[in-house]
């Protein structure tokens, strides 16, 4: 069980929603012989609709088969459980990709377990956004041991432009969190800025040009600021739930290690309010909104 995954492998895709539908019709583009399945029944018939891929009613269809199984749900404890409940289902050596954002520690046990009962595993978490993910161009950070990742190439090659790999088992999970931290605190600031700019008299749309050819241009100010936030369509297909648990998990990491890391904290902790204030399900670029009120109340 060493060949390299070449369509037309067979592929369970457990995770149906805004980025597990595009990344996997990438796949049954590339040939690959794909089976999705989501506890979503709409996500499901959505997904089967849009990319012509078969679809499965249960989780165990989805994967009985599969040479790879890949997991793209909201977060690790979500993948522990469905993968530990999958393991006698699957066929020894399968590779389980875990596409996930998820935690990264909790990745390393769950991936050396998995590993000790006969299956390959690695972490493969993106970014890039929905966009990315529609024209297959995400950025893909891969850890784990470099056989599987040179035998999982041509399936994550199918979803991404750029494929780092970040060293071993859990280090894609790690350097994703600190990524979206680095975002996260890149898009209060922007915000800031903006609002601040607005007070002062300045024409928000005016400010955006001016970062973007200056040096406070970050992607929140390139991709996110007019389309999502100025124009109030809070449409990026991220959502701020899942944006606040990639902070936390950055600044819990940092901890964990003993690394000093104060903004990443306080990061967490203003994206965690944003979630109690308007909701998780809302858009992450909905924190502007969670900024405006920031203050003004006690509620
Ligand atoms: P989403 O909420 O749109 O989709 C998650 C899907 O998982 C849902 O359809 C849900 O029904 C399904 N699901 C939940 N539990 C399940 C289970 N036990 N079995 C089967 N299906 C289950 O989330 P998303 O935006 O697609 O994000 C998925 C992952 O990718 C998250 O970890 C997120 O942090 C990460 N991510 C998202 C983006 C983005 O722009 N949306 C970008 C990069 C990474």
């Amino acid at each position: 069980m060493s060949h390299i995954l070449n369509p037309p492998a067979r592929i369970g895709l457990i995770g149906l929603g805004n980025m597990g539908r595009p990344m996997g019709a990438c796949l049954v583009r590339a040939g690959f012989a794909v089976t999705g399945f989501d506890v979503s029944e709409g996500a499901r018939t959505v997904f089967a609709k849009d990319s012509g891929a078969s679809i499965a009613a249960d989780m165990a269809a989805a994967v009985r088969d599969a040479d790879v199984v890949i997991t793209m749900v909201p977060d690790g404890k979500i993948v522990r459980a469905l993968v530990e409940s999958l393991q006698r289902d699957l066929q020894a050596g399968t590779v389980i990709i875990d596409m996930s954002s998820s935690e990264p520690m909790g990745t390393r046990d769950l991936g050396a377990k998995m590993i000790a009962a006969g299956f390959e595993f690695i972490d493969a978490p993106v970014s890039g956004g929905v966009r990315r993910a529609v024209d297959g161009s995400l950025s893909i950070m891969a850890g784990g041991d470099t056989a599987t990742l040179d035998r999982a190439g041509p399936v994550l090659s199918a979803m991404g432009r750029t494929i780092f790999r970040t060293g071993p088992l859990g280090s894609g999970h790690a350097m994703k969190a600190l990524n979206n931290y680095v975002s996260g605190a890149g898009l209060i600031a922007a915000c800031e800025a903006i609002n601040a700019g607005a007070a002062f008299g300045i024409d928000p749309g005016l400010m955006v040009d001016v970062l973007n050819a200056s040096t406070g241009r970050n992607n929140s100010t390139e991709v996110k600021m007019k389309q999502f936030i100025l124009s109030q369509s809070w449409g990026s297909g991220f959502s701020i739930g899942l944006m606040a648990k990639d902070i936390r998990t950055a600044g819990d990491l940092a901890e964990k290690l003993g690394v000093a890391a104060p903004l990443a904290e306080h990061c967490a902790d203003l994206w965690d309010e944003a979630v109690a204030r308007i909701g998780g399900a809302c858009d992450h670029t909905e924190v502007q909104r969670f900024l405006e009120m920031y203050g003004n109340d006690d509620g």
